[in-house]
């Protein structure tokens, strides 16, 4: 599955037709067939640039964000961006993996009793996101993410997909039930966020080592231009005995409109440096597929104090294991598990948060706006 752009673009227009040659590494030789040149809106021959920028004004663009990667959208009329998958379960043994459960599972704040466990149908949404990131250059991919659709449990995907990918069947009937996708697309969307952050966590460190180098060097060659029209000055103007009082007048004002003028230059030279790292991430959701399945749901009776909710965990079938809880707020937890106390929402520990004003601890999804507390 981890195939790079140019190979599934090329499988898809030989499929439609096209006759494709990779010239060198990142360009695309292509004829394409005069229904597909029209389709798509380019000529019957011609050559693809997965380059950025594309070096040369006669190759046509076909990195993730260009009008050609749109177009190719033309190719699958009337097919939408939501496909329906079954994949048939082997189920695990119910006592190993309900022992592993009522062990293994824990919150930092809470208990909770392992009621029941169902054997029944349950779905995923397996969602293929996007991502394009700007700075001084260009990074942009693909990835996967797999998420629960009754409890909004999430997984990055990236080897693990072609383990089930192939056992994956055309369903024999259809339903729609949009909600919930759309309730797994914005979790998953929360969790695709969060990862590219952290993915790109290096590359930022490194952005920044760069700007601060560039700095540096632009601030260093502003000053010592300044010290030395300061020297040029003090010998025309300030050491020459015979310099009457007015010339030395005279002279202070030139220098400092000078110094004046190299000072915006020197700021605006850093301004641009600012701008030119600048990182600008942007992640796009570009399908799902919904995926009914059938497996064990283990109900779990959470307590904290004198409250209590039911929650369901199940049995991945896709990666052999447990799913993971959800945050209910970031979808993507980090640490520990907490539950708030108004209504026991299940929280990681970076949205778990302790308010900087009061020290008291609040729940994200209760108050999206920040600490109860403080606000008022
Ligand atoms: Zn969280
Ligand atoms: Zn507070
Ligand atoms: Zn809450």
């Amino acid at each position: 599955m981890n195939r790079s752009l140019p190979d599934v673009l090329a499988d898809i227009l030989t499929f439609k037709g096209a006759l494709l040659e990779r010239i060198e590494d990142g360009y695309l030789e292509f004829i394409v067939p005069p229904s597909l040149s029209k389709t798509l809106g380019v000529p019957e021959h011609g050559k693809l640039s997965f380059v950025y920028p594309p070096f040369d004004e006669s190759v046509i663009s076909a990195s993730y964000e260009s009008d050609f990667f749109r177009s190719i959208d033309r190719l699958f009329p009337g097919k939408g961006k939501i496909a329906k998958a079954v994949y048939s379960s082997h189920l695990p043994n119910i006592e190993k993996v309900s022992r592993w459960v009522s062990e293994k599972i824990a919150f930092s704040n809470a208990s909770f009793r392992l009621q029941k466990v169902d054997n029944q149908r349950i779905a995923y949404a397996l969602i293929f996101f996007k991502y394009v990131a700007l700075s001084d250059e260009k990074r942009e991919g693909v990835f996967f993410l797999l998420v629960n659709e009754e409890n909004f449990s999430t997984f990055p995907l990236n080897a693990n997909l072609t383990a089930f990918w192939e056992d994956l069947k055309e369903p024999e009937e259809i339903y729609t039930k949009g909600e919930r996708i759309s309730k797994a697309l914005r979790a998953g969307f929360s969790a695709a966020s969060l990862i590219v952050k952290e993915e790109f966590e290096p590359f930022i460190k490194s952005l920044e080592r760069r700007l601060n180098r560039d700095i540096i060097r632009v601030f260093e060659y502003y000053e010592t231009l300044k010290s030395e029209i300061h020297k040029t000055f003090e010998k025309k103007f300030f050491s020459e005995k015979e310099s009457s009082e007015e010339q030395s007048e005279e002279g202070r004002k030139v220098l400092s409109g000078r110094l004046d003028v190299v000072e915006g230059e020197k700021r605006w030279k850093i301004q641009d440096l600012v701008s030119k790292y600048a990182l600008n991430i942007r992640i796009e959701p570009i399908c799902i597929i919904d995926i009914e399945t059938e497996s064990l749901v283990f109900w779990l009776e959470v307590r904290r104090r004198l409250s209590s909710r039911i929650f369901p965990l199940s049995y991945n079938p896709f990666l052999k294991k447990v799913d993971s809880l959800p945050c209910e707020n970031c979808f993507h937890p980090r640490g520990t598990y907490y539950l708030c106390d108004e209504k026991l929402h299940i929280l990681c520990a970076t949205c778990f948060k302790k308010c900087p004003g009061c020290g008291r601890e609040y729940c994200s999804v209760c108050y999206p706006k920040g600490c109860p507390r403080c606000k008022k």
